[in-house]
Formats: structure tokens, sequence, C-alpha cells
């Protein structure tokens, strides 16, 4: 089961495109590079993720509410956050080739990461110079001088774009829970230390989005804001630890294999403008450890940004004190396609039935899109009948699906590839002892369940 599975990347890649859950985007028209469709299951996949991380976050915990905010803002937000003036990558062009790639990702990837953290553009350029770094297309070293290129996507809010205003899409949902803070304590009457939390599409004009859907232009995220009383370095650091330790748990909780996980603490160079600590889970993909999530502690950065430029007290009053403050935030900020590139990668495995190699699909049954799968063993109507009525009743309780097409073993096969926990198959037996074969995905069991303790039985497996 742990075996080293070649090409894990390109075979998780096809199955999506083959059993239906992810399609390249625009399809039918030649694609639109780097988008990327959900479809039946990865649609289902994503929303279990999302249901996870809601509860987990949110509903399970008393310091914690939800929200969701608008994509579209006041181009202020925008100034007061620092995204207009400092949202930006190094961009250069291969002069020979006319690629366009990010300065610092050449010299990451050829020197590691601590070489491109901090430079400046002029010094980006020096460095790849000196050593000779190479356009990724061509292969020559011949680029323009590095420029700041902001990644936000401008449009206009308006009928006639010559008078329109420039509005842009957000490159995060952090800020819509900033700019909600006042009027959700108003409202909630919320005492400190309390988080807000949200899932949302951001949008980034990435030079080099690719990976499948590791980088891509428009992606969710789900973040926090976790809003403290400015306290001393250590009181943070706890809150801080709990929070790293919390968002550990839940992708080991995800079905993550542990060893394949790592803290990457970020260098004083790297941070950026607003943060003074970060931390980034790191997922060992196949091609190489990638950033999975950050763990930010922000100060009152935000806060003091939007007071400033807004004009609009955003102070919490204590209730003890009377104090009046600006609260600090530990803001922990993840991805949820990486999470769900992760979930995939971790749950593609390959084992051998019946001397054939098997493509299975481990999900945890959380996770799982499809909880159950029904067959009646031929297409007789006195098997159909009991089989759709199984199945109506379990779906009342799981995602569950009806198959009838092909041989048993293929329609196993295919339940395996989107990683469905159970297969029901309703025979001629069936009609006699009021009993279904319920098959195992992982054990390859089999075992004959009277058909009126299903419901139990498959409560007992999938609820947990
Ligand atoms: P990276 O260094 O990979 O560009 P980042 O440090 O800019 O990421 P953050 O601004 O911290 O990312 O965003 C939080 C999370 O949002 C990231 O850890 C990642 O999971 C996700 N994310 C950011 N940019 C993208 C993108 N272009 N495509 C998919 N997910 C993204």
């Amino acid at each position: 089961m742990t075996k080293q599975i070649e090409n894990k990347m390109d075979k998780v890649i096809a199955l999506c495109k083959r059993r239906g859950f992810i399609f390249p985007g625009s399809d039918i028209y030649g694609g639109l590079a780097n988008t990327w469709d959900y479809a039946q299951y990865g649609s289902q996949l994503k929303k279990n993720i999302k249901d996870y991380w809601w509860k987990y976050f949110i509903t399970d915990r008393e310091d914690m509410v939800g929200m969701d905010s608008a994509i579209l803002m006041n181009p202020k937000v925008w100034e007061a956050s620092g995204h207009v003036g400092g949202f930006s990558d190094p961009l250069m062009d291969c002069k020979n080739c006319q690629e366009r790639v990010r300065g610092d990702q050449i010299i990451e990837n050829a020197l590691g990461i601590e070489a491109a953290v901090g430079k400046s553009l002029k010094q980006i350029g020096e460095i790849i110079k000196e050593n000779n770094l190479k356009c990724p297309k061509c292969g020559k070293c011949d680029f323009t001088e590095a420029r700041e290129f902001n990644m936000m996507f401008k449009t206009h809010q308006g009928v006639v774009e010559e008078t329109a205003s420039a509005i842009y899409l957000r490159p995060e949902t952090a800020q819509g829970i900033f700019v909600n803070f006042k009027n959700i304590l108003q409202s909630g009457r919320n005492k400190l230390p309390f988080g807000v939390g949200q899932i949302g599409k951001s949008f980034r004009n990435e030079i080099t989005p690719g990976n499948f859907i590791f980088r891509t232009r428009e992606f969710e995220q789900a973040e926090i804001e976790y809003f403290v009383k400015p306290g001393t370095k250590a009181e943070i650091l706890k809150t801080y630890e709990e929070w790293k330790k919390a968002y550990w748990d839940w992708y080991v909780g995800l079905g993550v294999d542990e060893k394949k996980l790592r803290f990457r603490d970020h260098d004083p160079d790297e941070l950026s403008h607003y943060s003074t600590m970060t931390a980034d889970i790191e997922y060992e993909f196949p091609f190489g450890w990638g950033e999975l999530m950050g763990i930010a502690y922000r100060g009152d950065f935000d806060l003091v940004q939007h007071e400033k430029v807004s004009g609009k007290d955003l102070k919490y009053t204590d209730p003890e004190t009377n104090e009046k403050y600006l609260p600090h935030t530990i803001e922990p900020a993840l991805g949820i396609d990486r999470t769900l590139l992760v979930v995939l990668l971790a749950a593609y495995d390959e084992d051998e039935v019946n001397g054939e190699t098997r493509v299975v699909m481990r999900f945890n049954p959380e996770m799982a899109p499809v909880k159950v799968a029904v067959f009646p063993l031929m297409k007789k109507p006195e098997l159909q009948k009991v089989a759709k009525t199984i199945l109506a009743d379990i779906k009342k309780d799981f995602t569950a699906e009806y198959d009838e097409s092909g041989a048993i073993g293929k329609r196993y096969r295919r339940q395996d590839e989107i990683g469905t926990p159970y297969c029901i198959t309703v025979d001629y037996e069936s009609l006699e002892d009021k009993s279904v074969t319920v098959r195992n995905r992982d054990t390859l069991e089999q075992e004959r369940i009277k058909i009126d303790e299903l419901n139990k039985y498959l409560k007992e497996k999938l609820d947990k």
C-alpha cells in the first residue's frame, strides 16, 4: 500500500479527467491555460473538505464565527492593506523566446529559497547573471531587467468603461474580515480572543501558474483572523503555536501522512510587510516541497491601516477594564485547491487484485465523494427494484449512486477509482434471504448484511 508510485501526479491528473473529478477549463474551446473545472466528484470532494474545515474551525468552537464577504470591495481597501503598492512579483522576459518568468522563482529553483528572499529587483537581475541561470523554456540566460508586476486583477465597475471606476478582484479573503470587524463585534457581542473565518474565491494574476491546481489564477482560500489582546511575546507565541498545532491536526484528520508534512518558519527577510512571525505548513508534492498554508502573526497592521484610511474608529472596548485598543491578529490562511490536490495525492494507490493492477482512491470515508454504491447483480426488474429501494433509503443519510452497467468486477473498479468505501450488491439470494453483499473498498472483504440492518451498519462504518 505504501509502495512508491511512479508519475503519481500524471496519474492523478489522468484519473481526475477520466473519472469526473477535474476537467481542463473551457475544454471544448481548446481550454484556457491553467483553469480547471471541478466536475461531479471533484465538486463534492471540495465541498467535503470545506464542510470539514467549517465544522472543525467554526461551528465546533466557541470562539469562532463564520462570514462570507463580497469579492468586489471598495478599492480603498486594497490601498489600506498595501496590495495596491506592494502586492507584486519580479517579472522578467526572456529576450530569446519571450517567455515571462518570475525572477525570484528562477533563483529559488536553482539556488534555494534563501538565495531569493528579500532581494531587490536589481539584485535579482545580478544573481541570475552571475550564476548564469537559464530560461526554463529555451535554456538561454538572456533576460530583460526585473520589474514589479502587480498581481491584482483590475476591472471596471459601471456601464461605460471609460467613466466607470476601476475595481479589483480580491487577491485574498482576509480583508473582507477586517473591514467587517467592527460590525461583527457590535452585532455579535464577541469577547477577545475570538476569530472570524471565511471560505471564498481569490484571484491573482500569477506570472507562472502551473502544477495542475497547485497554482492557478482563480482559487479558493479558507482564512481566519483570530483577534487577541495585544500581549507579551510569550502570550502571542502560545496562541500562535496553538493554531499551528490545530492546523497540523486538521491535515492529519484529512488523511494526510504526517511524514509528508513539515513546518517551515519564514526567515526575517522573507516576511510579508505586515508580519512579524510566519510559518508555512508544507507538503512533499511529487514536484517537491510546496506551501499548503501560512500562519502569520500580523500584529495590529491591518486594523491600524483601515482606521487610518477609512477614518473610522475600529477599537475594541475591553468589557472588564473599559480600556480601548486595536486587537492583534493571528492569521491561518490555507488554499482549498492545494489541499484538495494533497487529498487526491494522499488517497491515490495501486494494488493487485486477481493478478491485475487496481487503482484505488483511499479517501477517508468522510472525504469520499460517494459513500455507497448500489448494484443489482443483473439488469432484471426484480433485482433493480430492490436495489433502487435500498438506494433511496441510503440517500437520506449518505451520498450514494446506482450502477447497473457492465460486469460486476468493472463496476467495483469504477467505484474504487472514485474512492467509494462500500459497494452493495443485490442478487437473487437477496430476494429470498432479504440480505445483500457489502464489499469493503480497502479490505475487499464481502459480508452478507440484512437489508433492514443496512442503515445501522453503514452509520457505524461511515459516521464519525
Ligand atoms: P505562494 O508563495 O505559493 O505564492 P503565498 O505565500 O503568496 O503562496 P498566501 O498569500 O499566504 O500565499 O495565501 C494563503 C494560501 O492560499 C497559500 O498557502 C495557498 O494554499 C493558497 N494560494 C495562494 N496563491 C495561490 C494560487 N495562485 N493558487 C492556488 N492556491 C493559492
